[in-house]
């Protein structure tokens, strides 16, 4: 007899993503910005201070307190996690018991999925309109049809950048007062529809957010859970107790002590997004009855936006094509997503693809 890997893990293989040293990064929906120079002031000089022979604050206060003030909201309601990806693993596997139903939609972010299999709960799937809508009355209908405890989704949403507005999600959290309700705003920096100035009015909402996009943090692993006080004590007696290092926490603090710094930096991802929905959907016209017809999702509320090619096996080729002029997007089954860069990042890739589509071959 040996030892043999259980059911959940034994065909599992590390999560995949291009890293490719020199190469433009437009896969990954991180801020092409680095930290400004006095937040990194800032984050060296509390730094040094950091008792590194001591474990972390468990609760990670001072970075709450710097996140609760720079949302305006109650720091009492706020718990850190190691990203929102670790605050995602411990709500699926401590609020749910084994063999409930979630109710997640498709397409949304792949980790609800993943965390919902290893918490080994019932995926209830509510498949999104051809073009990538919720429709909340169809949801809510489905999630009391199946009997759902659970709702998790991302808005606005990686990977479609659509989103439901704050009146339709107040109508689902009210449809569906028994039901844990996860949102996920991440991306909500770059649309103006929270729900974080009203968790006070709902029990069964918790709202999720990052330091990883907008803010510029991807690499110190910060995320955070807002919820009422009930929900908000249970997170912290179920996550591990120092799961948020010393060195993340002095960065998170200083970080969201710049709100001017960090408005300007949002705003000018907003302008770089701009700038390439402005010129893809001049491409979008001018190619139409070329091979390399493609779709833009109109109106992105994300600092990524999500081209179709009509014909399916393009989108694939593109992103090859793309990835060895060391451009690197992300390639879906059925679209390819690209994150927003600098302006001259932003210039290569459109040119690199309208050389591919003339036939050219890009420099
Ligand atoms: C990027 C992303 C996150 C953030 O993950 P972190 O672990 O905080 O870096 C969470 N949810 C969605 C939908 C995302 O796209």
């Amino acid at each position: 007899m040996s030892y043999e890997l259980n059911e959940k893990v034994k065909d599992l293989v590390p999560y995949a993503v291009d890293q490719k040293r020199g190469a433009i990064y437009m896969n990954a929906n991180e801020s092409f910005l680095p930290v400004h120079p006095s937040i990194k002031k800032e984050i060296i000089s509390l730094t040094r201070k950091v008792s590194f022979n001591r474990y972390p604050d468990t609760l990670a206060l001072k970075c709450c307190q710097a996140f609760a003030a720079f949302y305006g909201i109650d720091p009492a309601l706020v718990t850190a996690g190691a990203g929102s990806d670790e605050l995602i693993s411990i709500l699926l596997g401590c609020f749910f018991s084994k063999g409930e139903k979630l109710l997640v939609t498709e397409p949304d972010f792949s980790m609800y999925a993943f965390y919902a299999d290893m918490a080994e709960l019932e995926k209830v799937c509510y498949q999104k309109t051809e073009d990538y809508r919720i429709e909340p009355e169809v949801l809510v209908e489905l999630a009391r049809k199946e009997g759902c405890r659970g709702l998790i989704f991302s808005n606005p949403c990686n990977p479609t950048s659509r989103g439901l507005r704050k009146g339709q999600i107040r109508m689902l959290l009210k449809a569906l007062p028994d039901m844990l309700v996860i949102l996920d705003e991440a991306y909500m920096d770059f649309w103006n529809q929270s729900l974080l100035g009203e968790i006070g009015e709902y029990d069964n909402l918790i709202i999720l957010r990052t330091a990883s996009k907008a803010m510029g943090g991807a690499g110190i692993r910060l995320g955070f859970a807002v919820g009422q006080q009930k929900l908000t004590k249970a997170l912290q007696a179920a996550k591990s107790p120092y799961n948020v290092s010393s060195i993340t926490q002095a960065a998170g603090t200083a970080i969201f002590k710049h709100p001017d710094i960090l408005k300007d930096a949002t705003m000018e991802i907003l302008a770089g997004r701009g700038f390439l929905t402005g010129a893809l959907t001049r491409m979008e016209a001018e190619w139409k009855d070329s091979p390399y017809a493609f779709h833009m999702i109109p109106e992105p509320k994300t600092n990524f936006v999500i081209i179709r090619f009509l014909a399916q096996k393009k989108n694939a080729q593109v992103y090859g094509y793309l990835k060895k002029k060391k451009i690197l997007v992300r390639l879906f089954p059925d679209f390819l997503r690209v994150t927003v860069g600098s302006a001259e990042e932003n210039q290569r890739f459109l040119s690199v693809l309208a050389a591919l589509q003339e036939g050219a071959d890009a420099k």
